[in-house]
């Protein structure tokens, strides 16, 4: 599995699980959003002046936050990461600088169904965060784009 994961994916998921204390899929996620929202919103030029994110506010699904924090370099301490506390959705907003074009990137529903069940059924963190790492952003998000 961890074969097929580009360099540049693992070394973000690794710097991540450092920061966040161990590994897991809800933080891998946060690191393929934050990753997805660099990527897509071509930051070469501008930086991402601010992350809205909204989730449960309990682990494991909060542990999308770090994943953020640690590719965004939007964080609670510089005050660029606002959480909204959410029921179910899990989702996040990025925006650009001194422009009007964000990504908002919302988690798959049976996404989050399929990891509960499987961690509630024994397989352990690690193998699900790499399970994670290896699945297409279209599969994982429902992605909407505004510039
Ligand atoms: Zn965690």
């Amino acid at each position: 599995m961890k074969t097929k994961i580009e360099t540049d994916l693992k070394k973000l998921v690794e710097k991540a699980a450092d920061f966040h204390g161990h590994l897991g899929p809800f933080l891998v996620i946060g690191v393929k959003m934050g990753k997805l929202a660099k990527e897509t919103l071509n930051t070469k030029e501008k930086i991402i002046s601010e992350v809205t994110a909204k989730t449960p506010l309990l682990t494991p699904f909060s542990c999308i936050l770090d994943g953020i924090q640690a590719t965004t370099n939007c964080t609670v301490g510089n005050q660029k990461l606002k959480i909204e506390n959410s029921q179910k959705e899990i989702a996040a907003r990025f925006k650009l600088q001194n422009s009007d074009d964000s990504l908002e990137a919302t988690i798959n529903p049976k996404v989050i169904e399929d990891i509960v069940n499987k961690l509630s059924s024994g397989v352990s963190n690690e193998e699900l965060a790499w399970e994670i790492a290896a699945m297409p952003e279209n599969q994982l998000f429902k992605i909407n784009r505004k510039c």
